[in-house]
């Protein structure tokens, strides 16, 4: 099992670089003992990068969680020596940690006010989508959406990642809002995301410390995907 250097807490998730053993290789990957990349899921894309050693390096494309946490090489596996220093693109996965924290905020502020679920949403450095239902938006209720996202996010509510256990959380939050429903019942202890008195939510992605750190949030989109459903694109400036 490989070790997912970013999960233990929020300081964890600023390690861009790290020493590592391969444990195993594939035809075009290799699975390390530990890692700080992050693996596509949760509509968070992959973190990109290299594994470096004293006489060379490889680029890192992809890594994908499929059993192991497979880092997906751009070269023959066969080359990376058993002892590397992983490196990320460190400005792509910065991008998605301050879009991700975005999205707490945009998915929180929906619920509180219009009543709308995430019910789905993918995240991209250079703008994101959410989307709700059941919801139906209007161009006032967008601005006033956006209005109170920024207020929060001005605030610069500190961002906290912990490990809660299932009852303790279900007895403290909206179980809809948290999206905790949807988790299957046999997970038991929970990676939970704490931003400031706004949100409690179980997630297992990568965030930034502050909310001071996000910038503004720009609703640039509305698309209706449904019935009840709609879609919204945001950008950071
Ligand atoms: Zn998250």
């Amino acid at each position: 099992m490989t070790e997912i250097i970013y999960m233990k807490d929020t300081e964890s998730n600023y390690v861009r670089e790290f020493d590592a053993r391969v444990i195993d290789r594939g035809f075009d990957f290799v699975v390390l003992d530990r890692t700080a990349f992050y693996a596509a899921g949760g509509g968070q894309p992959s973190d990109t990068g290299s594994l470096a050693w004293a006489e060379g390096s490889v680029e890192v494309r992809e890594v994908r969680k499929k059993g192991d946490t497979k880092h997906h090489l751009a070269q023959n596996p066969d080359i990376v020596p058993d002892e590397v220093r992983g490196e990320l693109n460190w400005d792509r996965r910065y991008a998605h940690m301050k879009m991700h924290t975005a999205q707490h905020i945009v998915s929180g502020v929906v619920y509180d006010f219009y009543g709308g679920r995430t019910v789905g949403n993918q995240i991209y450095s250079d703008r994101s989508r959410i989307d709700f239902a059941p919801v139906t938006f209007t161009d006032d209720m967008l601005a006033d959406v956006q209005t109170k996202c920024n207020d929060i996010l001005s605030k610069g509510a500190k961002v906290e990642i912990s490990t809660i256990a299932r009852d303790v959380l279900e007895r403290e939050v909206d179980s809809q809002r948290a999206n905790l429903d949807l988790l299957p019942k046999s997970v038991r202890e929970l990676r939970v995301v704490t931003i400031g008195d706004f949100d409690v939510c179980p997630c297992a992605g990568t965030h930034v410390r502050s909310l001071s750190e996000v910038g503004k949030v720009s609703i640039t989109k509305r698309d209706r995907k449904g019935k009840d459903k709609e879609r919204i694109t945001y950008e950071l400036g």
